[in-house]
């Protein structure tokens, strides 16, 4: 093995064990590794956050929005009222909110997390996330992200809706349960698929693991993803958990699509 080889390895290496760096042992890490902003590279101060540039690129989301899905309206509405979409067909869940629009800038952000090399930004969009949804967060009962695949799993190493979850819950009262989920069937990548394909591929594809249907009886889940783009996989997620009992639920994702959903 060269020597390039074996930085190659060590490299790779680097997300997990930046993600195993204790908070203690944090600001020695920076310093051989600066803190740099996930959109643009350029150093910063803190661990996690942006460059005064990629903030002012992002469109961060806000009311009024559809009371169910969080579709943002140009005009004030009254409390209450849906989009035409969840007007015509409701989701399986309450309410779903999201940080920001899903463009350009904000999809860089996720893919980042995704694909882990920034898996360190989580926290710090954990409490966007917070900030943007407090009320769900207040309310939930149980916190659980949508699950992947172990397939899916196994090739990218981390689940990037737990990466998440687990500060999320740490914001709240909620009892969270990260494998509350299952995903039973490894659904092929619903990239460019309408509405109505994304909602036959995902039809069937989760389960609640009967270990934990009991502890939903009443309660109100917050599920946890990292993109709304229709619905279909949130919907789904929302229907299984319901059909185990649960009493509501509500999303939050880092970005949502804002156009239209198919
Ligand atoms: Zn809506």
């Amino acid at each position: 093995m060269t020597e390039r080889d074996t930085f190659r390895a060590w490299a790779a290496r680097l997300p997990a064990a930046m993600s195993a760096v204790s908070e203690a042992g944090r600001a020695s890490f920076d310093l051989i590794l600066p803190p740099r902003c996930p959109e643009t590279g350029v150093i910063i101060a803190g661990p996690g956050g942006l460059a005064a540039d990629a903030w002012r690129r992002l469109h961060f989301l806000s009311d009024p929005c559809c009371a169910c899905c969080g579709l943002p309206f140009d005009v004030d509405v009254t409390s209450g009222t849906l989009c035409a979409a969840c007007d015509a067909d409701h989701p399986a869940f309450d309410r779903a909110r999201s940080v920001f629009a899903y463009d350009a800038h904000s999809k860089s952000l996720v893919l980042r997390l995704k694909h882990g090399d920034r898996t360190d930004f989580a926290p710090i969009l954990a409490g966007w996330m917070a900030r943007a949804a407090a009320a769900l967060l207040e309310e939930a009962d149980v916190i659980a992200p949508v699950p992947l695949h172990r397939m899916r799993l196994i090739r990218r190493r981390f689940n990037q809706a737990a990466l998440l979850a687990r500060p999320l819950a740490r914001l709240c009262d909620a009892e969270q349960i990260p494998d509350l989920l299952q995903r039973v069937r490894n659904t092929p990548s619903q990239g460019h698929l309408s509405k109505l394909a994304r909602r036959r591929n995902v039809a069937g594809a989760f389960q609640v693991r009967p270990k934990y249907r009991a502890r939903l009886k009443g309660r109100r889940v917050l599920l946890v993803d990292d993109v709304f783009t229709t619905g279909a996989t949130l919907g789904e997620c929302a229907r299984v958990l319901r059909r185990a009992g649960a009493d509501a639920v509500d999303a939050i994702t880092v970005a949502r699509v804002v156009g239209p959903r198919g």
